[in-house]
């Protein structure tokens, strides 16, 4: 295997890439192939300007004005365009989006789309099926070596390139040489106390990345969704906005309808209304999603997995409203990639929620992210084509750290100070606990990222707010490496050369 493109990470933006390579490679997952990634927890749908009087430059209109500023319009115009190529190639991948009478898809609404576009199968079952159609086309696949259930843990660099990955199996330590490294992690979800995310999702590939030296932008920028199902479950079902799209109101526990009030109402952009459920949850009152005028007795049809995920909580959609709350959902910053998903350290490539290709600016348009995955794996699988096909010689060093020490910490640290509203005095003492913690935690040095960007960021733009810096000041996206973050222009021991 030694010199194979290596692809860590199987959600969409993995598969698709590895799906996408004409050579043989390696793609590594956590748990088993097609579980334990958000792609496959996806209810909403793809975003796909496809639809009747809609078109690629209304899409990236509403994408830039989600973005609040800090989109970069040539290559979020790049990856949009290229989203009806990504639906066709997913469906000839075997994923049934749904269709009308009429034999054309079947396109919902949600917020901040100032067009009905969203493609979904089963109304809320989208990733579940691209993840089954994505997994049965991967165990086909010849030219892909699949290894499951590997964590990554390390990075190997020499002389300033990848060299090679460290993995922890059942079975003991693996070590790939590789010269072209892929990274499709995840977001950070399993970061924060209440999330959408699989909990597996603590930013190691971001972590990773940056210890390598690698620079991440705008790490800061977090999105909560408004609508998780507020129960005891971690992490927490989503209740799709879709839900919303489809007609159904936020309500307080006396019954008012606060976002009345607000430009765009229940369909506001996501920070808007997660804010507004937020201070309603502050203030001591319980938050409901009411479906019955809208939807009512047809909701189990339209949302069958939103009604039974309800229904495992004693809750029925059709009968009464649904509590819910914010959780953290998806992350905007990341590795900093270019066009071909190439980051700033030679050898590494970054595609999906991993990476930070200029898409999703300050806060995420919904339903964008699985058509970058679906867009961005087949143009980072064909940049690995192009690259030189060295192989490094096998790293020695196959030590395996001992697991993360520090993940209830790190919750704890950034659900204090890191959710919809940030104040400089918590940011500082949440860095200061943080860069004690991060030489020996990965969790804390993603973590650290995300804060320290939190701190820098002196404005409130997109889904990023400062309490004590309530204005937004001329739009800059911010390049961070984690010697910044940890005060110091040293390098940082867990680093690995090979
Ligand atoms: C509940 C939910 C609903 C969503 N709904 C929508 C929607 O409707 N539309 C939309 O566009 N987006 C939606 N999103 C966001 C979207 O699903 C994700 O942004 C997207 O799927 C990310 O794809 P990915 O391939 O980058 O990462 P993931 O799908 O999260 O896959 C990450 C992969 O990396 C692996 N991994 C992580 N760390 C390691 C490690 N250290 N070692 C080895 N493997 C590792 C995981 O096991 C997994 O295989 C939703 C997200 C959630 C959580």
């Amino acid at each position: 295997m030694t010199g194979r493109s290596v692809i860590v990470g199987a959600g969409i933006a993995g598969a698709m890439t590895a799906l996408a390579l004409q050579e043989d490679c390696v793609l590594v997952c956590a748990g088993a192939l097609g579980s334990l990634s958000s792609s496959r927890l996806a209810q909403g749908g793809v975003a796909a300007a496809i639809g009747p009087g809609d078109d690629a430059a209304q899409h990236l209109n509403d994408t830039l004005a989600a973005g609040d500023g800090l989109c970069d319009a040539a290559a979020a115009g790049a990856i949009l365009s290229q989203a009806p190529a990504a639906v066709a190639r997913l469906e000839s991948l075997g994923v049934r989006f749904d269709r009308g009478p009429d034999g054309a898809h079947a396109l919902g609404l949600e917020a901040a789309h100032g067009q009905n576009r969203i493609l979904h199968v089963a109304g809320d079952g989208t990733g579940a099926d691209i993840m089954r159609a994505l997994t049965q086309a991967l165990r086909r696949a010849a030219h892909v070596t699949i290894i499951e259930h590997a964590e990554l843990v390390r990075l190997h660099v020499r002389e300033g390139r990848i060299a090679g990955v460290l993995l922890r199996r059942p079975s003991g330590p693996l070590t790939l040489a590789t010269g072209r490294l892929v990274l499709a992690t995840g977001g950070v979800g399993g970061l924060f106390p209440a999330t959408t995310n699989p909990l597996g999702n603590t930013g190691r590939g971001l972590a990773l990345a940056a210890r390598a030296g690698a620079l991440i932008r705008d790490a800061e920028f977090v999105q909560f969704h408004p609508t998780a199902l507020d129960c005891t479950l971690d992490p927490l079902p989503l209740v799709s906005e879709a839900v919303r799209g489809e007609g159904a109101v936020l309500i307080d526990d006396a019954g008012m309808r606060f976002m009345s009030g607000i430009a765009g109402r229940e369909l506001a952009p996501r920070d808007v209304v997660a804010r507004a459920i937020q201070r309603r949850i502050a203030a001591g009152a319980r938050v409901f999603l009411d479906a019955r005028p809208a939807l009512g007795r047809h909701f189990a049809t339209r949302f069958p997995g939103i009604d039974a995920l309800c229904r495992a909580q004693g809750i029925d959609p059709a009968q009464e409203p649904i509590p819910v709350r914010p959780a953290a959902h998806y992350h905007m910053g990341g590795i900093a990639v270019d066009a071909e998903g190439r980051s700033s350290l030679p050898g590494l490539w970054a595609v999906g929620e991993v990476a930070a290709t200029g898409l999703h600016g300050a806060n995420r348009l919904a339903s964008n992210s699985l058509l970058e995955g679906a867009v961005c794996g087949p143009r980072v699988a064909a940049s690995l084509e192009r690259a030189a096909r060295e192989a490094p010689p096998a790293p020695a060093h196959t030590e395996l750290p001992p697991p993360d020490p520090a993940l209830p910490q790190v919750r704890a640290i950034l659900g204090r100070a890191l959710m919809l509203e940030r104040e400089g005095g918590a940011l500082a003492g949440a860095v200061l606990h943080l860069r004690r913690l991060a030489p020996r935690s990965d969790a804390a040095a993603a973590a650290l990222m995300i804060a320290a960007g939190a701190l820098a960021r002196r404005e409130s733009r997109g889904a990023h707010c400062r309490t004590d810096y309530p204005a937004t000041l001329p739009a800059a996206s911010t390049l961070s490496t984690y010697a910044q973050a940890m005060g110091s222009a040293e390098a940082d021991p867990l680093a690995l050369s090979a």
